[in-house]
């Protein structure tokens, strides 16, 4: 998924027919799309004179020094209270850094070393700060750690900082800038970043940095569009230049022509547009006009999508699907790892609850790390997968029940299973739940209590129609309509030559929803949708007319569906579901509820 971070409209250059448009390439870092004037940041070291002063001199070398140190912390805490008015992550993330920034300003050995060679070599106070600065990051990227070396760019920062009061050099004062520049620099550091306010700065680009630095994550955070490497940026552009950065491409366009420009401009719009409706609903409640209430959460594939589904509304995250931790690697990922990632986002989300779901690789979901424990059966799809797989190789349910529960400690906190097709799977998941937690216990580990609630995706046909037995051993039901359509219908989720005929309102599919939901609901245990269709305002009134009160889906499409319900009138949806499950035509099925929307 997608998150488009601009939303601001400024005003666009003008195409510049007389330059020919460039196209220049760099790492997306902060998706989203700004447009305006180009403003080089001014980089480059600044000049350092270096000279001997007399022993008498040194005194008053050492009391410059010290002022150039007041004046340094004076400058972080401003720009430390200046970052804390930022919203979400970004004041943490700043706040931290700064912190090490001041703690390096007082008393530390960067300290000592710059008046020990301001005393005994007898430098003057800016060659002394340097001198002593490269030492120490020289020091630091010798012991080849990746922590110690992002240390070792603080240092020069800090020095960085030193030397231009010192030389009396000011930093760039962004908040000067024309409303909706565009930065371009060599390098921007976090703290540059901190500076930037995003309803004046439109975006920037840099040479150097990459996509998981301090500064893109700050990009990110602040909702600036950002593209990072983009080699060659300094000399093919200057300051006033119109320019568009494509944060969400990596993409930089240096005199876009008046076609390229209608169609970012285009774009943007689109973007703002979204934007405007998620902003309008986010605290709006999801009820209908008749005063039923219905709660929105969001399905998360990946953690960094937290801040978007809380930003769009989410009153929690319906769907962790835990696929992400095993992608792209060779090696399996260790209970401590999972625990981290999961007790992140259960803090993250203060106090809202999440449904995190075993493991569902195998079928169309693959993993190479799992390469050998799924082996290739002739039928994928109904081999050897999920909980099936969870089930057979003990050490993986394991780790990731044991990380569920320890994250469970930290928040509200479901256990969900996917593809379940009997009541022994689920039995059985929860003896081995209790074992897990036991053991945890014994090691002295801070987990959930009481025990999370342990519930199953009901996603298989068969699952569906023995919901009413499984709802006796199941504490909630998720209903997943992408797996229980095709399973019903026989029709391969990925595969384009059928997929028309893929079809969440063929009959047969609705009639086992409704069964679940029914079973789910007479046995009192929570019963939601998480599949697409809970997140198309197509399907909403179907669904709540038939008693479903949980949507989970992707967070661009909270706004969409929150719309649906408070414009939606629950009786009304309810007699129209009524009618739908009386029909045996999925053509018949989809104009009714067409007509539905159209009207009510
Ligand atoms: C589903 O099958 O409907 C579902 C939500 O799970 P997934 O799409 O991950 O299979
Ligand atoms: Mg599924």
């Amino acid at each position: 998924m997608k998150t488009e971070g601009k939303s601001s409209l400024h005003q666009a250059p003008s195409a510049s027919p007389s330059k020919a448009e460039k196209i220049i390439d760099g790492l997306a870092v902060a998706p989203g799309i700004a447009i305006g004037a180009a403003h080089l940041v001014e980089s480059g070291a600044v000049h350092v004179p270096e000279y001997r002063i007399e022993p008498e001199a040194v005194e008053a070398e050492r009391h410059r020094f010290a002022e150039a140190l007041a004046a340094a912390q004076q400058q972080i805490r401003k720009i430390k209270a200046k970052a804390a008015t930022l919203q979400g992550a970004a004041a943490e993330e700043i706040g931290f850094l700064l912190d090490a920034h001041l703690q390096m300003l007082t008393g530390s050995r960067v300290v000592r070393g710059v008046d020990r060679r301001i005393a005994e070599e007898r430098l003057n106070a800016e060659a002394a700060v340097q001198a002593e600065v490269t030492q120490v990051a020289q020091d630091f990227a010798a012991l080849g750690d990746a922590y110690l070396a992002a240390r070792a760019d603080d240092v020069r920062e800090v020095g960085d900082r030193l030397i231009r009061n010192l030389t009396q050099t000011p930093y760039q004062a962004f908040s000067r800038l024309p409303e909706g520049s565009i930065l371009l620099a060599e390098e921007l550091t976090p703290a540059d970043t901190a500076l930037m306010d995003p309803r004046r700065i439109g975006g920037f680009a840099t040479v150097l940095g990459g996509p998981e630095s301090h500064t893109a994550i700050m990009a990110r955070s602040l909702g600036l569009p950002a593209v990072l490497g983009v080699a060659g940026l300094i000399g093919a552009v200057k300051t006033g230049d119109p320019v568009i950065i494509d944060g969400t491409m990596g993409r930089i366009v240096i005199h876009p022509t008046t076609e390229t420009l209608k169609e970012y401009e285009r774009r943007r719009a689109e973007i703002a547009r979204v934007e405007r409706q998620l902003a309008r609903f986010k605290d709006l409640p999801a009820v209908t006009r008749d005063g039923t209430s219905v709660s929105l959460q969001a399905n998360l594939e990946l953690p960094r999508e937290l801040e978007m589904a809380l930003a769009a509304g989410a009153e929690g995250v319906g769907l962790l699907r835990t696929e992400f931790l095993y992608m792209n690697r060779e090696d399996l990922p260790e209970e401590e790892e999972q625990y981290e990632a999961f007790r992140r986002l259960t803090e993250g989300l203060g106090g809202r609850p999440i449904t995190i779901r075993t493991l569902d690789v195998g079928g169309d979901k693959l993993a190479y790390s799992l390469g050998h424990h799924i082996g290739v059966g002739n039928n994928p799809a109904l081999g050897l997968r999920a909980i099936r797989l969870s089930l057979r190789e003990r050490s993986l349910l394991d780790a990731q029940l044991a990380a569920m529960l320890r994250a469970g400690a930290h928040g509200p906190v479901r256990i969900l299973l996917p593809m379940i097709s009997s009541v022994g799977e689920v039995r059985q998941v929860r003896e081995i739940l209790k074992t897990v937690a036991r053991r945890l216990q014994r090691r002295g580990v801070r987990i959930a209590d009481p025990l999370p609630p342990l519930g199953v995706m009901v996603e298989i046909p068969g699952a569906a129609l023995a919901a009413d037995a499984l709802a006796q051993v199941a504490d909630f039901f998720a209903i997943g309509t992408n797996d229980l359509t095709m399973y019903t219908l026989a029709i391969d989720r990925g595969e384009e030559q059928v997929a028309h005929l893929y079809n969440p309102l063929h009959p047969a599919v609705l009639r086992l929803l409704q069964f679940a939901t029914e079973a789910g609901l007479r046995a009192r245990i929570p019963v939601s949708v998480c599949g697409e269709i809970a997140g198309d305002p197509r399907y909403t009134p179907l669904l709540l007319g038939l008693g479903i009160r949980d949507l989970s889906m992707a967070a661009t499409a909270l706004p969409r569906v929150k719309q649906r319900i408070r414009s939606l009138d629950y009786q009304a949806a309810n007699r129209c579901a009524g009618f739908i499950m009386e029909q045996a035509d999925s053509g018949r099925i989809a104009a009714l509820l067409d007509d539905f929307n159209t009207l009510a």
